[in-house]
This record gives structure tokens, C-alpha cells and sequence, in this order.
């Protein structure tokens, strides 16, 4: 309503600059025109509209095509902003703090679960802790906390919660340095103490798959993933820490910055000016919990080499699981780029979007530097997921980034009155022969496969661009949730 996309090219629709409006920019969808009907369902245009007032946006504020109404700013969303003069913004991040996914590869077959999903998924669900108020793997101290904040996987790997290879093969090892423990809130380290390893609940899940097609021989081939494999998927974030993290400092940049705030048009978007000591601070704090929900995935992977230890009887090493990548999607970092034919550090916020570096980038692992970095893209427990690598048209289109699911069509609320969880669960196993466990029938109900879009069509608008390129896809065996 009132806002007029004009299209620039195949999968490209841009809303021009309106200076008059406060438009900094111009904002782009990266969409097919089915994609983008769903997409202009909801708020999401207006909000990426908004975005582009946020001081120091550079080229354009980006929607991916998975992309929906999010908290002030999309989920699917890319904003970058310049790191010197211009802001940051936690609601630009998300409240679940990198918030992500990690998939952990195997050297079985589906044949060798197959007829055992019902024993698998209950070991699963025994072990990992699922829900609300369920615990952790691991409940230290506010000190223990602390070293987890500081550290990341390298504490994992310290306590024995991790092998090398396991930092290797996550987004920046597992460690982001510029973590500052000592700006999270005390209240988010108490949240966080007693939920290192816990998935939490709603739309996050662990997922053991197979992988049913592969399209880039090569790719796959170095990233080992091979036809009818099964691999394991673990989305979550950094629990109750990230989300108090995230509110009080939106709390206090209300606070602190309301003339800067007051200028946008939705306070949700609340941003710190670049060089403020609250934006030094939240950058701080937010990369604190970055580590802490590696950690968490770290821990959850680790417990579930154990499950598999178990129900195969065999050594998780002998059935080689290792971890493909980690990576994060609700996220801001420093990155440079190029703007203008000019290399510029800027804040890349992205909020329900993954990074999708190409081949050549040095932040890329010693294993990914030659091919791209592998980018996870979760569909949903009814439907495909995707592994992709980083795409060479990244860079100069989306500051290097891509979808990172298929993303909501339908609120949650709509979703418990359209579907009931044991139905759902029902299906799945007796037409798609997935398993599904969860805490809540009505997470079940708010993550049916209906309640999201196409991922394939996803999919196919990042790779026809070449943000991010096809490399296999899987299928659910089993899953549980919270
Ligand atoms: P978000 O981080 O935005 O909550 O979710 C990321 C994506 O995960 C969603 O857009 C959706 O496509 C996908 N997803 C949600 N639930 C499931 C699930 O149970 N299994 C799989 N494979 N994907 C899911
Ligand atoms: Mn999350
Ligand atoms: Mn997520």
C-alpha cells in the first residue's frame, strides 16, 4: 500500500530514494514475483523502507527473498552501515543473538536410520534439553558465563566439549575477539547460566536429514556431502542472554539517544550513533553473546555425537561427525567492503540472513577458502533444506549475505487456528515419514510446514543470482523442538 517498487532486473526490485521522506538510500527486494507478492503481504516493504533512514546506510537496504515482518527492521533483512559516522542497531540484529545454524555431517546412510527414527528422536529428545525453563548441558557460574562470553568454542574446547576441527569449521572459529563480557547485563548472564545447551522453544529444532539431491558435483565433493548421507541439523541461539541483551539495550538507546531515535520512523529501529560509548558497548556485549550461542550449538552438537554413540553403537568418530559449518543469521559485524570503488568499514546487520562469502574472502576457514563458505538454509520439518555456497555475485549485491530459510507466510497466531499440532505430527509421519517430537503441540502448530514459504523458490532466486549457489539439498528424517 502506497509503496511502488520499480523492477531494475530479473529478481531485483528497488524502491527509490525519496529524499523528501528522509530515504537515505534506495531499498532493494531480492525476490521472484511470487516471492515478492508474499512478501508485500505484510510489513516488511514498509520496514525496509524505514531502514533506509538509518544514518550511513550505504547503496541500499536489502530484503532477501525469504524475507518477513520482523521487530522494526525485517527478518531477511540487510542494512550496512557505516562504522565511523554512521549507527548501530540491536533491533537491525534481532533478539536472539546469533541466532543460527550448524549442520554436522555423518558417514551414514538412510538406510542405516531408517526403521530407527522412532529410537533415534526419543534419545534425541531425552538428551538435548528442549522448551522453556528445561536447562542446560552444561549450568556453571556467573564466572563460567564469563569465560563463555570471553571465549567461545575455544572454552568449549578447553572443557572437552569440542575438537579443533570443531573451530575450524565455524564462522569466525567460533570466536568473535571484540567480545566485551563485561557490558551484558547481569540479569542476561543469570538468564544464561543455566542454559549453555538447551534449545529453547518455538521455531528452533534439532533435525537429523538425508541428503536427497546434489547439484554442484565439485562443491559437494569438497564439502563431502554425498547423496542419501544423513547430516544433522541444530538451529538456535543464544537463549534468554541474547534476549535480555538485546532489550536493554534498546532500553537504553531509547534513553540515552532519543534525538537520533526520534528522527526514524519507527523506534523500533532504535540505533546508537557510530563512536557513542552505547554503541562501542553494545557491540561489545552483542559479540559476547555470539560467542555464547556458539557455545551453545557447540554443546548440543557434542551431545548429540553422544546420543548417536549410543543408539549406533559405535564412536562418533567412526561415523566421522564432523561439523560442515556453523553459521550465524541474526548478526552485526565489521566487515569492509567496497562502496563506490572504495574499501569502507561498515556495520553489516543481518537480521534473518546469513553471510554467503565467495571464494578469495580471508575471513573463509583454510577448507572453504578455495570454494566459498557453506551457507545453511533450513526449509522446514515438511519441506527441503539447502546447502549453498557462497556465490561470486555476493559481494557487490548483498555486502556478501543470502536468505536464511524459507521464511514465515503466516503469523503464529494464525498458524494455532489454521493448524493442531497432533495432526501435524501425524502427517508428517504417515506421509512424509518424518518423526517429529516436541515439548508443545502448539510449536508444532506454529511451525507446520504450511505456515512458510517455498524454500525451493527460496533457493532458486539466490542461486539464478548468485548470492549464494546450489549445492545439495536434504529432507527430514527426525526431528524435535520445544
Ligand atoms: P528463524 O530463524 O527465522 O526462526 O527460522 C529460520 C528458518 O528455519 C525458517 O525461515 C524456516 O524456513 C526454517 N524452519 C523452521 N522450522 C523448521 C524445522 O523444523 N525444520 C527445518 N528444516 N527448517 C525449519
Ligand atoms: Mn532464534
Ligand atoms: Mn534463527
Amino acid at each position: 500500500d502506497g509503496i511502488t517498487l520499480h523492477k531494475v532486473r530479473d529478481y531485483v526490485w528497488e524502491i527509490p530514494q525519496d529524499e523528501s521522506e528522509g530515504m537515505r538510500a534506495p531499498a532493494r527486494v531480492l525476490a521472484s514475483e511470487t516471492l515478492l507478492d508474499e512478501i508485500s503481504d505484510d510489513m516488511s516493504l514498509q520496514q525496509l523502507k524505514n531502514a533506509t533512514h538509518l544514518p550511513g546506510i550505504q547503496k541500499y537496504a536489502l530484503a532477501m527473498p525469504d524475507a518477513h515482518q520482523g521487530y522494526g527492521f525485517p527478518v531477511g533483512g540487510v542494512g550496512a552501515t557505516d562504522a565511523e559516522n554512521g549507527c548501530i542497531s540491536p533491533g537491525a540484529v534481532g533478539f536472539d543473538i546469533n541466532c543460527g545454524v550448524r549442520m554436522m555431517k555423518t558417514n551414514l546412510r538412510y538406510e542405516d536410520v531408517r526403521g530407527r527414527e522412532e529410537e533415534l528422536v526419543e534419545a534425541l529428545f531425552e538428551n538435548v534439553p528442549t522448551g522453556l525453563g528445561a536447562g542446560g548441558i552444561f549450568e556453571g557460574s556467573v564466572a563460567d558465563v564469563n569465560r563463555i562470553l570471553q571465549g567461545g568454542v575455544e572454552w568449549a574446547l578447553a572443557e572437552d566439549w569440542a575438537v579443533p576441527e570443531d573451530l575450524a569449521h565455524c564462522e569466525d572459529e567460533g570466536k568473535r575477539p571484540d567480545a566485551e563480557p563485561s557490558k551484558v547485563p547481569e540479569e542476561a548472564k543469570q538468564r544464561g547460566r543455566k542454559q549453555v545447551g538447551s534449545l529453547g522453544s518455538g521455531n528452533h529444532f534439532l533435525e537429523v536429514q538425508r541428503v536427497t539431491d546434489v547439484f554442484r558435483e565439485d562443491v559437494a565433493r569438497e564439502f563431502g556431502l554425498v547423496e542419501d548421507q544423513v547430516v544433522v541439523l541444530i538451529h538456535c541461539g543464544s537463549r534468554g542472554l541474547g534476549h535480555q541483551t538485546c532489550q536493554d539495550y534498546v532500553r537504553d538507546i531509547e534513553k540515552r539517544h532519543s534525538g537520533f531515535v526520534d528522527q526514524l520512523p519507527d523506534r523500533d529501529l532504535a540505533a546508537a550513533p557510530a563512536g557513542s560509548q552505547l554503541a562501542e558497548d553494545y557491540y561489545g556485549a552483542m559479540c559476547a553473546c555470539i560467542n555464547f550461542a556458539w557455545v551453545n550449538r557447540q554443546l548440543i552438537m557434542h551431545r548429540t555425537r553422544q546420543v548417536f554413540e549410543d543408539v549406533f553403537d559405535r564412536d562418533w568418530e567412526a561415523m566421522e561427525m564432523d561439523l560442515l559449518y556453523d553459521v550465524a543469521h541474526n548478526i552485526a559485524k565489521k566487515e569492509v567492503h567496497e562502496v563506490n570503488g572504495k574499501e569502507k568499514e561498515l556495520f553489516v546487520h543481518r537480521k534473518g540472513a546469513t553471510r554467503a562469502f565467495p571464494a578469495g574472502r580471508p575471513e573463509l576457514p583454510a577448507a572453504y577458502r578455495d570454494v566459498g563458505q557453506p551457507v545453511i538454509i533450513p526449509g522446514s520439518m515438511g519441506a527441503g533444506s539447502y546447502v549453498l555456497r557462497g556465490g561470486e555475485n555476493s559481494l557487490s549485491e548483498t555486502f556478501g549475505s543470502t536468505a536464511h530459510g524459507a521464511g514465515r507466510t503466516m503469523s503464529r497466531t494464525q498458524a494455532k487456528q489454521d493448524y493442531w499440532g497432533g495432526d501435524v505430527q501425524t502427517d508428517l509421519r504417515e506421509q512424509q515419514h518424518v518423526y517429529v517430537k516436541a515439548q508443545s503441540g502448539a510449536t508444532i502448530a506454529e511451525e507446520a510446514p504450511g505456515v512458510y514459504k517455498d524454500v525451493d523458490e527460496v533457493v532458486r532466486v539466490s542461486d539464478a543470482l548468485g548470492i549464494g549457489d546450489k549445492v545439495a539439498r536434504t529432507f527430514p528424517v527426525c526431528n524435535i523442538k520445544g
